[in-house]
């Protein structure tokens, strides 16, 4: 079977890793099987859907390295579904209501105290025609379910109706449809609520694989019986466990914090932020891999466990720091440039100091630092001062390499007798200004002789 997957988001705010999660899924998933990619945007709400925010969730997709395939808005779509519509009524399985938001509560809660499922009761079925055009001739708008075939003749007395799948992720899934009530499918003012256009994008676009947060695993009942009314063969289904703060509490699209957007504006690599978002809540263990292909290997959607997967900020920052300490020269080099580190020197420089920064950014403050030397005079003791003073009278001649930081401190250990501390550290603070950074064996060269003896104290 050819595979096409889809993420379809909200642009009603800012992905993130839980958003990013999802769309990691269905890329890898499509990856691994030489499948299509659909980014499909879910703008019915046009009240609360934004053209930045999908333009942003187009730009945090590239930043992560997924290129879908096609991408398509259901706000272009509405003939469809209004077709779509068209076909359940004529089928006598989409049926008009008038009740209110409270007059449903107050049912619900009859029906609890006589112990009977808290579902919709069908009752907009038993109206008359001349109830119905009494209701229409107040000027009301009805709201339309979706009967579900949870029956056999008589719809006011469902029976158990199981719908079963064998989910990518969590296994073989079953759902009773007499459990739940009839799902609306379109609203007193005409608009579409999320689980017809979905279904009907679904069929259109070839969809062969749903995968998506188990905050769907209900609506998978429901639109199984919608692909079946609809005449088409539902797709397979995949539900992976969502993402939550370390609190405990759901990451939010809305609050900006976590945004994709935001982790990239931080400076934390993509392959940081994809690592973590497929990896954590399975069986493998989170450590950062350095591409994609390499995190497809790795990527098994049966490996993904049940319950909920804590996201910690700290844990991204330590799989940035692995894949920066280890970044090759090519792929920082852009990003080095643009921060004015170019040049025959950027090279070395970058293999100096990669292993101590945690983001790829923090290497401008150690190029001004190698270029032009610590912004403060270091704070020696007049002892330490006169140390590193007669520990420069001794550099050895140029040329410069690796191994003229041992060459040098041998000789000063020899003729001062100052060793280990107190002979590395006066020398780093005078070269660097900083108790602590990269390998002075590997600094040196950089900074050249005539370099270190401008920092002479
Ligand atoms: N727009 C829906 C959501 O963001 C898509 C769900 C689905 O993938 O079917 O929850």
């Amino acid at each position: 079977m050819s595979v096409t997957v889809r993420f379809a988001p909200s642009p009603t705010g800012f992905i993130h890793i839980g958003n990013a999660r999802t769309a990691l899924f269905n890329w890898l998933f499509a990856k691994k099987h030489g499948g299509r990619f659909v980014l499909r945007f879910d703008d019915t709400d046009v009240a609360r859907s934004k053209a930045e925010y999908a333009d942003q969730i187009e730009k945090d997709l590239a930043w992560l390295g997924i290129r879908p395939d096609l991408a398509v808005r259901q706000s272009d779509r509405f003939a469809l579904y209004d077709a779509a519509v068209e076909k359940l009524k004529a089928a006598g399985l989409l049926y008009p209501c008038w009740e209110t938001a409270e007059e449903l509560e107050r049912r619900r809660k009859i029906r609890l105290s006589r112990r009977l499922p808290p579902v919709y009761g069908r009752e907009a079925l038993r109206l008359t025609q001349e109830e119905k055009a009494a209701r229409e001739a107040e000027g009301r708008r009805p709201h339309w379910r979706f009967l579900l075939p949870n029956f056999s003749d008589d719809p006011f007395s469902p029976v158990r109706t199981e719908v079963h799948w064998d989910d990518l992720v969590r296994g073989p899934q079953t759902v009773d449809l007499a459990s739940m009530s009839d799902p609306v499918l379109v609203r007193e003012d005409g608009s579409y609520l999320y689980t017809l256009p979905s279904v009907v994008d679904d069929i259109e676009l070839g969809i062969s694989h749903v995968i998506r947060g188990d905050d769907h695993v209900t609506n998978t009942g429901a639109q199984i019986a919608l692909f079946r009314a609809l005449q088409a063969a539902p797709p397979a289904f995949g539900h992976h466990n969502l993402l939550t703060a370390v609190s405990g509490e759901g990451l939010s699209k809305r609050s900006g914090a976590l945004s994709i957007m935001s982790l990239a504006g931080e400076g934390i690599e993509p392959m940081a932020v994809a690592s973590l978002a497929v990896l954590i809540g399975t069986s493998e263990s989170v450590s950062a891999a350095r591409s994609m292909d390499a995190l497809a290997e790795r990527f098994d959607p049966a490996a993904t466990s049940k319950s909920a997967a804590k996201f910690d900020p700290a844990e991204l920052a330590a799989l940035n720091r692995t894949l920066v300490h280890a970044m090759p020269f090519v792929e920082a080099e852009e990003r080095l440039a643009a921060l004015g580190i170019a040049g025959d020197k950027a090279e070395p420089f970058w293999l100096a100091v990669r292993g101590n920064l945690d983001r790829v950014a923090d290497a401008g403050p150690w190029w001004r630092i190698v270029r032009e030397g610590p912004r403060e005079k270091p704070a020696l003791s007049a002892e330490d001062a006169a140390f590193v003073s007669a520990a420069f009278d001794a550099l050895p001649p140029e040329p410069w390499d690796a191994t003229t930081w041992k060459l040098w401190t041998d000789r000063v250990k020899a003729a001062t007798g100052r060793k280990g501390r107190a002979l590395f550290m006066p020398l780093r603070l005078a070269l660097t200004g900083r108790e602590r950074g990269p390998e002075l064996a590997d600094l040196l060269p950089l900074l050249g002789r005539e370099g270190t003896l401008a920092r002479r104290p």
